[in-house]
């Protein structure tokens, strides 16, 4: 699906028009493609103490990037990392965070903005909380600052996670790199040391046997091919309906196809026999497969709410039920389900879909503690406007709109979305426990 004014604000005499009229001028991301160094030129890593050196240290020997901890003039850093762990006063941010603005103008396109810092708890000490809150609205407000699709994004720490725990380095590496171009303006909390780093970051899943339900098309299909590609065996899942197109992504990923309406009461046993049958294992599982059924409630009848329900969240709960009872799904396993922004901020006519996606956010969070013994995760991710068929459903102008109200003023594509929940199924994504990453390009709506 393509994007017409984008596309015109960044070529010859409609950008410079664009711009002396004012209007929204959305920069083109850069997206991954394999064999891309981690950043094109120098990291400016900010911040005092112990931590903040090991953070430092740990970017520039064992990723070989050009680290600096002081701005040197005339250097266009490619990203400014404020390592911001061991504050226990508001005071102490003022330091890092004006070196890290004083570099901001000379930003390259792309740049990235991560802070990593701790969570506040309610048994801090007041300063210690309020430095560490602090961050949080710090780093929401900067994301909106920038432009030339640079992103800011932030790491939070839970008390206890030592500041190169896999998680930590997972994120920010995911942060850093241009997978996460269009995540933007987010916080991620990591609770735990589990996870690992990958031997080989280029095949961060290999050896990992992954189900993708709804991959014949649109965000489904993405996931598949980005799982593949990061050395995951695939089964794609999608309705018989489907059967042609699903065929066609399982062939290209080099995985199989299973026909399967995910609402089946057997489906979480029929998935498990055909990637044990198949594949000999199952580690990964992605929610995928959703539908909407738009209605304002004053109108909405019981089959188009009913059905919403049974896609999006009864069926994940049923499959994960079979999933956990089974004792074959406990080598580091992996949940991802898509949730959407909807079910966080809520959006007209979308009751029952916002009630199954807000229901996804609370899925994950109760799953996680079951997955915990075994070394897994249940997370979520939220899309915001993604570019599909879905969304070009949408009535012209609305659809206009509805892609602009982002910090990045553009629509998502669907391997944005695919490219978190690569990270969330990754085994350095296993101390994020039960939370939610939105890929929205910081959605103005909700939180
Ligand atoms: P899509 O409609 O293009 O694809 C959904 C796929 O799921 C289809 O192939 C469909 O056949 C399959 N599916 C539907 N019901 C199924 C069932 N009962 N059993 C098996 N497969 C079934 O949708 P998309 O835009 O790619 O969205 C994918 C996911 O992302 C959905 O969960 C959606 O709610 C979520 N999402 C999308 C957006 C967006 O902007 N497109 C935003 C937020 C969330």
């Amino acid at each position: 699906m393509s994007d017409t004014y984008l596309n015109l604000v960044n070529s010859g005499f409609t950008k410079k028009v664009a711009k002396q009229l004012g209007l929204p001028q959305p920069a083109p991301l850069r997206r991954y493609e394999p064999g891309q160094p981690l950043l094109q030129g120098a990291a400016l890593v900010l911040g005092r103490g112990p931590e903040s050196d090991a953070l430092a240290g740990f970017l520039s020997s064992d990723w070989d990037l050009d680290v600096h901890r002081h701005a040197t003039p005339g250097t266009r850093y490619s990203a400014v990392v404020l390592a911001l762990t061991e504050l226990t006063h508001p005071d102490q941010l003022s330091e890092p965070v004006l070196a890290a603005g004083a570099v901001l103008k000379e930003l390259p396109k792309g740049a990235r903005v991560v802070t990593v810092s701790r969570a506040s708890r309610a048994d801090d000490a007041p300063a210690v909380a309020a430095a560490r809150q602090g961050v949080d609205g710090l780093l929401r407000s900067l994301a909106k600052e920038l432009r030339g699709g640079s992103t800011g994004n932030g790491v939070v720490l839970a008390e206890d996670v030592p500041v190169t725990a896999p998680s930590v380095l997972g994120a920010l590496r995911f942060f850093l790199s241009t997978k996460s171009a269009f995540v933007d303006g987010q916080l991620l909390a990591v609770d735990s040391a589990a996870g690992t780093l990958p031997g080989d970051w280029a095949a961060p899943l290999a050896g990992r046997v992954a189900v993708v339900t709804g991959a014949a098309r649109g965000i489904g299909a993405s996931i598949a091919d980005t799982l593949a590609r990061d050395g995951a065996t695939v089964v794609a899942v999608d309705v018989p309906a489907a059967g042609e197109q699903l065929v066609t992504v399982a062939n290209r990923v080099r995985g199989t196809a299973l026909q399967l309406d995910v609402t089946a009461d057997d489906a979480g046993a029929r998935i498990l026999e055909h990637a044990l049958q198949r594949h000999g294992r199952l580690d990964i599982v992605v929610h995928n497969a959703g539908i909407t059924r738009d209605k304002l409630l004053a109108n909405m009848s019981p089959d188009k709410w009913d059905s919403v329900l049974a896609v999006n969240i009864a069926s994940q709960l049923r499959i994960n039920e079979a999933l956990l009872t089974s004792g074959d799904f406990t080598d580091a396993p992996r949940i991802v389900s898509l949730a959407s922004t909807s079910g966080i901020a809520g959006n007209r006519g979308q009751t029952n879909y916002a009630a199954s996606k807000g229901g996804v956010i609370g899925m994950v969070r109760a799953t996680a503690p079951l997955l915990e013994a075994f070394g897994g995760t249940a997370n979520a991710v939220a899309p915001g406007f993604i570019e599909t068929e879905m969304t070009a459903r949408i009535p012209a102008v609305t659809r206009q709109v509805a892609r602009r109200l982002n910090s990045l003023q553009q629509g998502g594509q669907p391997v944005d979305v695919a490219e978190t929940v690569a990270f969330l199924a990754s085994p350095a994504a296993g101390g994020v426990v039960g939370r939610v990453l939105r890929v929205c390009g910081q959605n103005m709506v909700g939180a």
